[in-house]
């Protein structure tokens, strides 16, 4: 599995993740250069779906295997497929492990895409549902089918997440979903963000969504950080403090770096950091915050509890180790 063919001349390049990008990269290596380079593509799942598939599930009856692309059909002079699920990363000696071996690339291609983080938002799990992915999608769709009145609120959960404009498009789909039904008037519609306006970087389609929306009687609130789904009153809890109900939650997840490329070390997110705050009576409470994450920086408090005080000896244990070791 190590770069042998390098001593012929060829290039070994090991495309971790068969995702919109490891896919794109791989054929266009296979079509231009594939006597230069032998490509060895690497991903956990056996089939691909494009992001915008999870609507076919939730609106229009697809099923998850309607919307899967086996990757055994992958046939492209020079690109190996491989299912295998990537356990570390070595940047400088560009070695990579994986649960079946390990792959030694003259070119290292990192593309294993964004993981959700589910349990960042408290009650999210058991209080709400989401279509970021098939299974979700799926569960949302059986969800949706008995629901006939009552207020949908969109979360979007954290910022940035993929698709800028999937939340809106989720809004604007779950419309025409409930007047297909003749429910539409019983069913209220919101979508609450972190940013200013749905697509913060371009005002003209965030005046497009936002006429959509309003056309639709589908209200967008701005500037809003969800930091808690309350599962007993069915509340979103906001970080200024204030809430808002719903009777179904339909959560965008917080967006994160998959492990695996964090303990990598390539990924470096300088604009998000934690504090301690000692209580007193042996708590520890930690702040959370995030600078660049939303339209304004935003911080929340986890704890205070023992738990953290022992986390908080654990952290500057390692960092000791690893600074002065
Ligand atoms: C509802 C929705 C609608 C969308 N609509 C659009 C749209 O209309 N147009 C558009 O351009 N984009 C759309 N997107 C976004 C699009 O899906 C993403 O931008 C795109 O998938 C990102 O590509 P990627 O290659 O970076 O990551 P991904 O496509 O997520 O690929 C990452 C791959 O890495 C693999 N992987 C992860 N960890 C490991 C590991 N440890 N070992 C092995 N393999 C691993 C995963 O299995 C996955 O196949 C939508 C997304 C959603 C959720």
């Amino acid at each position: 599995m190590s770069g042998e063919l390098s001593s012929s001349g060829v290039k070994h390049v090991v495309i971790l993740g068969a995702g919109f990008a490891g896919l794109e990269l791989a054929t266009r290596l296979s079509e231009s250069l594939s006597d230069e380079v032998r490509t060895t593509l690497i991903d956990q799942g056996d089939s691909f779906s494009f992001g915008f598939s999870k609507l076919d599930v939730l609106f229009r009856g697809r099923s998850a295997d309607d919307v899967s692309l086996p990757y055994r059909d992958i046939s492209k002079e020079g690109v190996e497929f491989r299912q295998e699920r990537v356990t570390s990363i070595d940047p400088e000696k560009r070695r990579v492990t994986t649960d079946a071996g390990s792959y030694d690339a003259d070119i290292l291609v990192v593309s294993l895409g964004a993981d959700y983080d589910f349990a960042a938002t408290p009650g999210f799990e058991e209080g709400g549902v989401q279509y970021y992915s098939i299974p979700g999608a799926e569960r949302m769709r059986d969800v949706l089918s008995d629901f006939e009145s009552g207020r949908i609120l969109i979360g979007i959960l954290g910022h940035p997440f993929k698709c800028p404009p999937a939340p809106f498009e989720g809004a604007l789909l779950l419309h025409d979903h409930f007047v297909e039904r003749g429910l539409r008037d019983a069913v209220e519609i919101r979508v609450v963000g972190p940013m200013a306006a749905p697509v913060p970087i371009t005002e003209e389609l965030s005046q497009s969504i936002l006429g959509a929306l309003g056309e639709r009687g589908i209200e967008y609130v701005p500037n809003q950080q969800i930091v808690e789904i309350d599962t007993g009153s069915n509340e979103a809890r906001f970080a200024d403090g204030g809430s808002m109900p719903f009777d179904l939650f339909v959560g965008i997840p917080v967006h994160r770096v998959p492990d695996v490329v964090e303990r990598s070390g390539l990924a470096v997110d300088e604009g998000a950091g934690i504090c301690y705050i000692e209580f007193g009576g042996g708590k520890v409470g930690k702040v959370e915050a995030n600078f660049f994450g939303g339209p304004k920086p935003t911080a929340r408090l986890v704890g205070p509890s023992r738990d953290l005080a022992a986390d908080k000896v654990e952290f500057a244990a390692t960092r000791r180790e690893l600074w002065f070791g």
